[in-house]
């Protein structure tokens, strides 16, 4: 992706990468993208708005995702309830004073965001892009709910602003997706990405699920492959964990699904880390369960930082970073 398309800021890259290398030296994270693109550090400000998607239809043809609870990644109803600005203003605020930041984006999160009328999709873009600090926005969706006469809009408010669309991809091979029961392909996120760069011209980040039962090293290293191949600008990796009340916990309880063990977990996403392009930032290297009233297993997404910390330590210690495999490949 070439970044210059959307640097709004005077922050040059030589400063930008000289940011990543204090910071992390081992991997690109988010914040070091978004401060190359805004000149400042910039967080996510997430809002519960839409209200279902695809898969979870009265008399649809197609099942919930195997791991999704019934708030579809969205807030409790209390923050639910509330109207898009009060969100906005409430979580902005809580982050601006704990991070001392200025600048936001405000992300459309739970559910499915484009499963929705176009006019009310625009509204809600108006409103969100008028409030305070707030710099662009992020539209999470899924790779088969992108019907044509959204990408005008998205290509609209991308010129106007920033659109950065995150795309519930989760794997590129399909008897994972099955598995899943996401209701689509691969060949559909790929043609997702493409559509979504060439119609709409936004920024586009991947969401990526390992821990799938059958996943292989090889798999992985495939994945890291195909993302290089896009463009595609950031991911987001979770690992596949059991929530209450999903068909997951079902197949968790009857000893037909187990999830990673942290090591392991780990160790893959090393493994994938190495086979991605420095150029793709990383938006979060582990899931957290954020409703830990929800959470069936493993123990550890309870833990925020544990995760995270062992990646960036076993990183470390062996002296391991981001791409650095595709040195040694090319
Ligand atoms: S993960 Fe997304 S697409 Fe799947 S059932 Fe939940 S809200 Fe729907």
């Amino acid at each position: 992706m070439d970044l210059k398309l959307v640097l709004t800021s005077p922050v040059s890259e030589a400063e930008a990468n000289q940011f990543m290398a204090e910071k992390t030296p081992c991997y690109f994270p988010i914040s070091a993208y978004y401060r190359r693109l805004f000149g400042e550090k910039v967080y996510k400000v997430s809002v519960s708005i839409a209200e279902s998607c695809p898969n979870r239809q009265p008399n649809g043809k197609l099942l919930p995702c195997v791991f999704c609870d019934e708030w579809g990644s969205a807030a409790y109803h209390l923050e639910r309830d509330r109207d898009l600005v009060e969100q906005i203003q409430i979580n902005r605020d809580k982050i601006a004073r704990r991070y001392r930041s200025k600048k936001f984006l405000v992300y459309f999160q739970s559910y499915t965001n484009t499963f929705d009328r176009v006019e009310r999709l625009s509204e809600r873009f108006d409103i969100a892009l008028a409030q305070e600090g707030i710099c662009g926005l992020v539209v999470g969706t899924r790779p088969d709910c992108l019907p044509a006469r959204v990408m005008p809009l998205l290509r609209e408010t991308h010129e106007r602003s920033y659109v950065m669309v995150e795309l519930g991809v989760q794997s590129f091979f399909d008897p994972h997706l099955l598995f899943l029961q996401r209701g689509h392909d691969a060949q559909r996120s790929l043609t997702a990405v493409e559509r979504l760069h060439q119609e709409a011209g936004v920024d586009i980040g991947v969401h990526l699920i390992f821990g799938l039962p059958g996943e292989t090293d090889a798999q992985i290293v495939e994945t890291a492959e195909i993302i290089n191949s896009l463009p595609v600008s950031n991911v987001k990796l979770h690992n596949l964990h059991v929530l209450k009340n999903t068909p997951l916990e079902t197949l968790y309880q009857r000893g037909e699904f187990k999830p990673l063990e942290l090591d392991e977990y780990s160790r893959r996403v090393v493994l994938f880390l190495q086979h991605l392009s420095p150029e793709v930032a990383v938006q979060r290297l582990a899931a957290v369960a954020s409703r830990w009233d929800e959470l069936v297993a493993p123990e550890w997404t309870r833990e925020k930082l544990r995760p995270s910390n062992m990646i960036e330590q076993r990183l470390h210690n062996s002296g391991f970073c981001q791409g650095d495999r595709l040195a040694i490949a090319s």
